[in-house]
């Protein structure tokens, strides 16, 4: 595991104290969106096809500060859209680190050389880049040739800057364990400080919806990456920037329940419901989202929606809440490896789950009226692209 030792200390801390002083459910990591404008147009992504109008908008420094405040969760990440497109990003990652949370840029590097000058190696900060693969892997990914090379690049500058530097993949159906192994060397042989990995969930807008990852291929295709790694002798181990226990879950050994309040996400519809992955609803405060969300209609087992997913936005949480109960438990996973061979953990029977609803318009309708009646929409230089 590469999360440094500080970063886990201060979270275990942060778990430890949630429970003794009886809270239920708490954020653990808050997704800070600030806007949905991409620079890529990726196949599988669920967040950029909102009308002009919406991909104008942002979040202030303000907004993303005071969401900071509100939710209190020892962790940020900055995801969009592509962050970088913010013009003050600079500022929202210097008040995050001044409250000593750890922030984590999620990137997809093309402005990263242009832009990393704004910023400075800090023991809170890292940068997050997007790479689902090798090259030709990553640019079908995202759709352009040419993004693997700058992502490349980037990396490279950014860590002889002195900065904490993880990749995110994102793995879909097809994927093939050899080359996701053969990927995963090659970005240890970059010096990156972490590899962070989830299956891909099916957004209902996302274009490619034929590539998304049932929960069984899931940890047969996990059980396949992972088993490679032991089969690498004298090569350095994958450091990931995930609990084990949630690799452990991609792997089929734990029957986990989804906890979406541990990754509350704020965007510019405000708190989202429930998750990173659906927008059911939103909610004007954290107080109102932890509050009067009906949480046990969401979940695997639960919620059409919820079916095949295993995403850390989801299950993350609830691999670090159970580090922190069976620390013997994480230590052996930490120590071996996530299992990869013999049963698999039961999974969540699916037969009592309510059938999906689609609401995605209205709260859409609803905010396009809202920036038409108050006639103030940000043109588009207000995004610095
Ligand atoms: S299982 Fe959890 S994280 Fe996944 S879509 Fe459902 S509520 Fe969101």
């Amino acid at each position: 595991m590469s999360i440094p030792l500080h970063q886990a200390f201060r979270v275990g801390a942060y778990v430890v104290k949630q429970h003794l002083i009886g809270r239920k459910r708490y954020p653990l990591v808050l997704m800070l969106e600030p806007l949905f404008r991409c620079n890529l147009a990726c196949a599988g992504c669920g967040k950029i096809d909102y009308p002009p109008e919406i991909l104008n908008q942002r979040l202030s420094v303000a907004e993303c500060l005071e969401a900071v405040d509100e939710c209190g969760a020892p962790v940020v990440v900055i995801a969009g859209g592509e962050p970088l497109l913010h013009k003050e990003i600079d500022q929202v990652v210097q008040g995050i680190i001044a409250r000593k949370k750890f922030v984590i840029v999620c990137t997809n590097a093309l402005l990263l050389e242009k832009k990393m000058d704004l910023f400075k190696p800090n023991k809170f900060f890292s940068w997050s880049v997007h790479l689902d693969g090798d090259k030709a892997d990553h640019d079908k990914s995202v759709c352009q040739d040419g993004v693997y090379d700058r992502a490349v690049s980037a990396i490279a500058k950014a860590k002889a800057a002195g900065f904490r530097t993880i990749i995110n993949a994102t793995l879909f159906d097809g994927a093939d364990p050899d080359r996701y192994a053969a990927f995963f060397d090659s970005v240890m042989d970059m010096g990156v400080d972490g590899i962070s990995v989830s299956p891909g969930y099916a957004y209902e807008r996302a274009p490619d919806q034929e590539h998304f990852l049932s929960r069984k291929r899931t940890k047969e295709l996990f059980r396949g990456i992972f088993s490679r790694e032991k089969k690498r002798p004298g090569k350095r181990r994958w450091e990931f920037n995930q609990s084990g226990l949630f690799l452990d879950f991609l792997a089929g050994n734990q029957t986990y329940h989804c906890t979406p309040w541990g990754n509350p996400t704020r965007t510019y519809f405000g708190w989202q419901r429930p998750c990173y992955l659906l927008g059911e609803g939103y909610a004007k405060t954290f107080k109102e989202l932890m509050e009067d969300t009906d949480w046990d209609k969401y979940g695997t087992g639960n919620y059409e929606k919820c079916a095949n997913c295993m995403v850390h936005s989801g299950y993350e949480a609830t691999a670090v809440m159970d580090s922190v109960k069976h620390p013997l438990k994480a230590a052996m996973v930490a120590l071996n490896g996530p299992r990869t061979e013999g049963p698999m953990a039961p999974d969540i029977p699916l037969d009592r789950q309510r059938p999906a609803e689609y609401v995605y318009s209205s709260h859409v309708q609803k905010a396009l009226a809202d920036i038409r009646s108050r006639k103030t929409q940000p043109e588009q230089e207000s995004i610095d692209a």
